[in-house]
């Protein structure tokens, strides 16, 4: 009775497409879900004529699994996962491995590896990219949580992920506890902050270029076989072409207010935690945020004035040279600030990450896949200590050779009104970063003047003293 590989329990779009991608590569799945019918409806229409089997309860699906037994979970994050691994526990085994695959917040992963280690079950929570395409046809997988589970999980998972290069699977260990979770978050953080620049980048287009839509498509065309070579990139060109049913292009159609899951916030608010500088991050958060007070904007653009919109008059093919520089030079701030919120993560929890081996992770399968993310595997190839990328001498180099035209744009959108949250916070971080002296002297002698929050003497390191700034008492 016991044929199968693997039970995986959430039959929606991602635990669907999961399955029939496990099945495509050989592997025995039965599929579970909450309301069980949709388990003879899958077999009956998506599944038909694979080797999935179905179970009607928890207990007909554990019996039909191989030792030690695997199960992943694909349900809704938060109580959904804590109600599953409950009923679960009592029907298996010390060893048998649970595996969430959903949006988990880390610190609920950690939770779980701990509790579940009490009692002999292995808990791995993996980050899953790519959504239901990238389920369907190879993921971005992110495991971390009980290692002893990994050799287990191994094949079946570098097996379904996507493959890039030399077939290099987009999977690997990533550390212990909620790691895979955290790498995860911090991917999507990323994700918020790609899309961010691209729409900045389009906005100096339509606004200070008066570009038409054909013409920006075969730009961000043409920007795909660059260094920014990605899958943002290219659904950009497309989504830029794009017709409706009317003839006319859809993009403008579309209400300016964007939505957002949280995991970008997240990774911000994770940011501020652990006091690390991700500031582009949190930028593209809150442009979004900014973005969704829509009837507010309405109002206010009828009332507040900036500066008056001219023709622009210089070298228009120069013009967007730079704003191609400016994006790529942004971009590499904002991965550089995404691996400085992991190593500070990682010192945190005490987890030993492989970033380069991260890097590949998302270097196909996911949203934020890109040829860029192999410079940055490279990076991490020559110098795994690497403390932050701007310090590796590629990048050194891209950022030096951009800055010129990353400074030009910035100023220009700023002189028309533009905004360019991302491009600009990018900036002052690599210019905050590159200064030996920045002037938080100023504020540690306001600090010490209202409070008495002492200060050290850049003579005297580790020494801390009060100044009685005014003389009184
Ligand atoms: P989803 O809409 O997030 O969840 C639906 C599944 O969860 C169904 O199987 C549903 O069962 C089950 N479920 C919901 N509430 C439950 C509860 N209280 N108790 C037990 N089961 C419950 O599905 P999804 O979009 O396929 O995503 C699955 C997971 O992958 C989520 O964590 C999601 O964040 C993550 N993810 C999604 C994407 C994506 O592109 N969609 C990408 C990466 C990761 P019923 O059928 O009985 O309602």
């Amino acid at each position: 009775m016991a044929e199968a590989d693997i039970a995986l329990i959430g039959l929606a779009v991602m635990g669907q497409n999961l399955i029939l991608n496990m099945n495509d590569h050989g592997f025995v799945v039965c599929a579970f879900n909450r309301t069980v019918s949709k388990v003879d409806d899958f077999l009956a229409n998506e599944a038909k004529g694979t080797r999935v089997i179905g179970a009607h309860s928890l207990e007909e699906m554990v019996s039909t699994l191989k030792k030690p037994r695997r199960i992943i979970l694909l349900v809704k994050a938060g109580s959904a996962v804590d109600d599953f691994i409950n009923k679960l526990v009592p029907l298996l085994e010390t060893g048998d491995i649970i595996i969430d695959g959903g949006n988990s917040e880390y610190r609920d992963t950690t939770r779980r590896c701990k509790e579940l280690q009490a009692k002999g079950i292995l808990f791995v929570g993996s980050g899953v990219s790519g959504g239901e395409e990238g389920a369907r046809y190879g993921p971005s997988l992110m495991p971390g949580g009980a290692k002893e589970a990994w050799p287990h999980i191994k094949t079946i998972f570098q097996s379904i992920a996507a493959k890039v290069g030399s077939g290099e699977p987009c999977c690997d260990w990533v550390g212990d506890e909620g790691a895979g979770h955290f790498v995860k978050m911090v991917h999507n953080g990323i994700e918020y902050g790609d899309m961010q620049l691209i729409c900045e980048a389009y906005h100096l287009m339509k606004d200070v270029l008066s570009m038409e839509h054909d013409e920006m498509a075969k730009v961000f065309q043409e920007w795909n076989k660059t260094e920014l070579d990605s899958f943002l990139i290219e659904i950009t060109a497309n989504i830029l072409k794009f017709k409706d049913s009317d003839g006319k292009y859809l993009l403008p159609k579309i209400r300016d207010s964007a939505g957002q899951k949280g995991t970008g916030k997240w990774t911000a608010i994770s940011a501020l935690e652990y006091g690390v500088p991700v500031t582009l991050i949190g930028e593209a958060v809150f442009a979004r945020c900014l973005s969704s007070l829509k009837d507010e904007r309405v109002q206010a653009s009828k009332l507040l004035e900036g500066p008056k919109m001219t023709q622009f008059r210089g070298d228009k093919k120069a013009f967007l040279e730079d704003i191609r520089k400016a994006l790529y030079a942004s971009k590499i701030i904002s991965y550089a600030q995404g691996f400085m919120l992991l190593r500070q993560a990682a010192k945190e929890f005490g987890w030993t990450l492989n970033y380069g081996g991260i890097a590949l992770m998302w270097r196909g399968g996911c949203i934020i896949r890109s040829v860029f993310l192999g410079k940055i595997k490279d990076a991490f190839d020559r110098n795994p200590e690497l403390q932050n990328l701007l310090l590796d001498d590629f990048f050194k180099r891209a950022v030096e050779n951009c800055q010129e035209s990353w400074r030009h744009v910035i100023s220009t959108g700023v002189q028309t009104g533009i905004p360019m949250p991302c491009f600009t916070t990018a900036l002052s971080f690599y210019d905050g970063y590159r200064h030996e002296i920045l002037p938080a002297n100023l504020i540690q002698a306001q600090r010490d003047y209202f409070g008495a929050h002492t200060y050290e003497l850049l003579s005297k390191p580790g020494v801390f003293i009060h100044t009685n700034w005014t003389g009184h008492g």
